[in-house]
């Protein structure tokens, strides 16, 4: 699994930082693409990547900002223009499926696919299947806005060849079937008991997205433990102040909280253009002096998720 991150700026767009965007790439589990809001721009620089758009099949969006929706009607346009036939799903705040339909109704856009929309209003189970669960939390902002929560369910263990062929069992599609099931019938009887074959689960990744947001110390619990939490640090330490006045963070308290909660790495982005270039590194010392595990996210910048056990 991994990240990249389309757009990493906050409110408007810098020539270093187009405004916000993430991929999560689950391709390895699913052959699916996951995008994390989508900032005005945010097809032209997937344009930039290897990225393969047509294996988009959800869109979480965190909250109906401008920065983090302008872009989504082109890019659906797009998916249609370039024969895109499989549907989506946009999940996203109450007000998401209005701003998609007007403004492709107003334009005249039809698209060649479906669009499901789901709405959220609280804390809630979002999407569940066989290989994951998202979750989703009420942040702290001006606006209605959510963190998403992706737990990797935990995968098998690998099957104990040795010891199967030890047993008498040659290689087959019966190696397949005793993975699948609790107990399998051999043809002359035998009961075999998967966990007598089977080695330790691997243990799925946790990652949190989170929508911009107040430092809120309540929502520790949410990420407990997580692999990988992404989130804003729209100020540097300095600025409580005004971080608090605009429901935002600083880089100190994205840190503060990522400590907390106990996470492997944290990802800070959504940084305010007034910090330049030579500014970044001041921005990651603030968080680091808390949490050393931070890293600065920048446009196209790609994070391979490692767990940790
Ligand atoms: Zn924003
Ligand atoms: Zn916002």
């Amino acid at each position: 699994m991994k990240i990249t991150f389309l757009g990493t700026g906050a409110g408007l767009p810098s020539k270093e930082r187009n405004v916000t965007s993430i991929m999560l790439d689950v391709t390895q589990a699913i052959n699916n693409l996951w995008l994390f809001d989508c900032g005005e721009g945010t097809q032209q620089q997937i344009l930039h990547t290897a990225i393969k758009p047509r294996k988009l099949n959800k869109i979480f969006i965190t909250h109906l900002h401008g920065d983090h929706i302008f872009g989504l009607p082109g890019l659906l346009s797009s998916r249609s223009f370039l024969g895109g036939k499989d549907p989506l799903t946009i999940y996203g705040p109450k007000g998401i499926k209005q701003f998609v339909e007007t403004s492709l109704s107003i334009s005249h856009s039809h698209l060649t696919y479906p669009i499901h929309f789901v709405e959220l209003s609280n804390s809630e189970l979002v999407f569940e299947d066989d290989s994951f669960i998202v979750h989703s939390i009420l942040l702290d902002h001006n606006i209605k806005s959510f963190g998403y929560r992706i737990t990797e369910k935990d995968k098998l263990g690998k099957l104990n060849v040795k010891k199967l062929k030890d047993k008498g069992i040659a290689p087959g599609p019966i190696y397949q079937q005793i993975k699948e099931n609790e107990q399998t019938i051999l043809n002359d009887g035998t009961i075999i008991y998967r966990k007598d074959y089977i080695g330790e689960p691997k243990k799925g990744k946790v990652i949190a997205i989170f929508g911009d947001t107040k430092y809120v110390p309540h929502h520790i619990p949410f990420i407990k433990n997580a692999d990988v939490l992404v989130h804003e640090a729209t100020f540097d330490a300095e600025k409580q102040d005004l971080a608090r006045n605009y429901f935002h963070s600083t880089t100190e308290q994205a840190a503060t909280f990522a400590k907390e909660a106990n996470i492997q790495t944290l990802i800070l982005t959504h940084f305010s253009s007034r910090y330049q270039k030579e500014d970044e590194e001041q921005l990651l010392q603030e968080a680091k002096q808390i949490f050393p595990n931070t890293l600065l996210a920048y446009d196209y910048f790609t994070f391979h998720i490692k767990s940790k056990n």
